[in-house]
């Protein structure tokens, strides 16, 4: 094994590679990747590099994909001292395989590490992370139209230890999951339901940090959304009840008649998203007045009885853009299920597609290659 010390130079840690005896051969994996749903199928390998208060990183690997071993009292376990982060490989039509602004995701990692008290890995680690599992599970990009690679990096505290108090042990993975079309038969409005009860995150909280507890709060709710025939649940501001924050896992936007696009400003509850900051640099390149600021429901609600919100939609890595139809609420509903996506949402979701996969020049410089 060789052990390197992360000297935040621009020199990666070195990783060492063990190959997976069980790895899937070429029939089984295309039969994955015909049909690959979402987050239900692993590729053969994962990344895994450790991190102690004595040695910082190290012991950079890819291995083969398998359970992991915890303590019992391994404090992630009982404390949710964890981070995450969400990007995907595209494969072009060349056959080359890239991802979309990582450094973004390596810098984000390194926020929500700082707010939960863990340790940053260096973006040049983050990246090399990526490219090394692409460098043995490549064949894992599937290349049918709008399918993709999702890579998914994590950090939790591994140290067993109950007592209150940052870990001193750390790991840090990726993991990869081949991912099939999100819309299926055409993009289709969706649904959403406003939470009224619960939100998401509070002033000083977790909301700006992409770490598991916010999932863990935001799913009974999402359970409610589901009974309410809901696809997703809108959060609002935890103080007033009043301003639009963001849905589980997307940024938020709505779009004016005179095509100005308007989002809820980043203040501390809502998580930065790249597809977010991306749709508002592609909207700005085209000469469209972007607004960031609080945005009450009330306005949403209005601007849709006016004719002066004419489309909403919602953005994350994932799905990359959603037309929101409706929003459904215990008092009230907004907008009509039955409409189509709206215009200027579709055409920023084939921008910034084609972008990804490679079929419009990438003028902002954000793809990367991997492989
Ligand atoms: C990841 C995430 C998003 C979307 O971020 P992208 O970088 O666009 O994928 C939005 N909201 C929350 C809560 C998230 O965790």
């Amino acid at each position: 094994m060789t052990t390197t010390t992360d000297t935040a130079t621009a020199f990666p840690l070195a990783f060492t590679t063990t190959p997976s005896q069980a790895a899937r051969d070429q029939a089984e994996r295309d039969a994955i990747l015909a049909s690959p749903g979402f987050g239900k199928h692993f590729t053969d390998h994962m990344v895994q590099i450790t991190w102690t208060l004595d040695d910082g990183w190290h012991d950079a690997a890819v291995v083969p994909y398998g359970p992991i071993s915890l303590d019992p009292a391994a404090s992630v376990l009982h404390y949710a001292q964890e981070i995450f982060e969400g990007l995907k490989a595209y494969r072009h039509a060349d056959g080359s395989i890239w991802t979309f602004r990582p450094e973004a995701n390596g810098l984000r990692l390194q926020r929500s590490a700082r707010r939960l008290a863990l340790p940053e890995l260096s973006v040049v680690d983050f990246l090399e992370s990526l490219r090394q599992l692409i460098a043995v599970d490549g064949a894992w990009v599937p290349s049918a139209p709008e399918t993709s690679l999702y890579l998914r990096p994590f950090m939790y505290a591994s140290e067993s230890f109950l007592g209150v108090r940052a870990a001193q042990k750390v790991d840090y993975r990726v993991i990869a999951s081949p991912a099939g079309a999100y819309f299926h038969g055409g993009v289709e409005p969706v649904s959403i339901w406003l939470s009224t009860d619960y939100t998401r995150a509070g002033r000083g909280g977790l909301g700006a940090a992409k770490t598991g507890g916010n999932y863990a709060a935001s799913l009974l709710p999402q359970a409610e959304a589901y009974q309410h025939g809901c696809a997703q649940v809108l959060f609002l501001d935890s103080e007033e009840g009043k301003y639009l924050e963001e849905l589980g896992g997307m940024n938020l936007f709505l779009v004016r008649h005179d095509g100005t696009l308007i989002t809820p400003s980043l203040r501390g509850t809502i998580l930065e998203g790249i597809t977010r900051e991306s749709v508002i640099q592609l909207a700005k390149d085209r000469g469209h007045a972007v607004e960031e600021r609080p945005v009450a429901v009330d306005e949403w609600r209005d601007g849709v009885a006016s004719g002066e919100i004419t489309e909403v939609f919602a953005c994350g890595t994932a799905a990359v853009i959603t037309p929101i139809g409706e929003l459904k609420s215990p008092d009230f509903s907004i907008g009509d299920p039955g409409r189509g996506a709206g215009e200027f949402t579709m055409s920023l979701r084939q921008e910034l597609t084609d972008i990804q996969y490679g079929r419009r020049p990438d003028r902002h410089g954000w793809l990367h290659r991997l492989g």
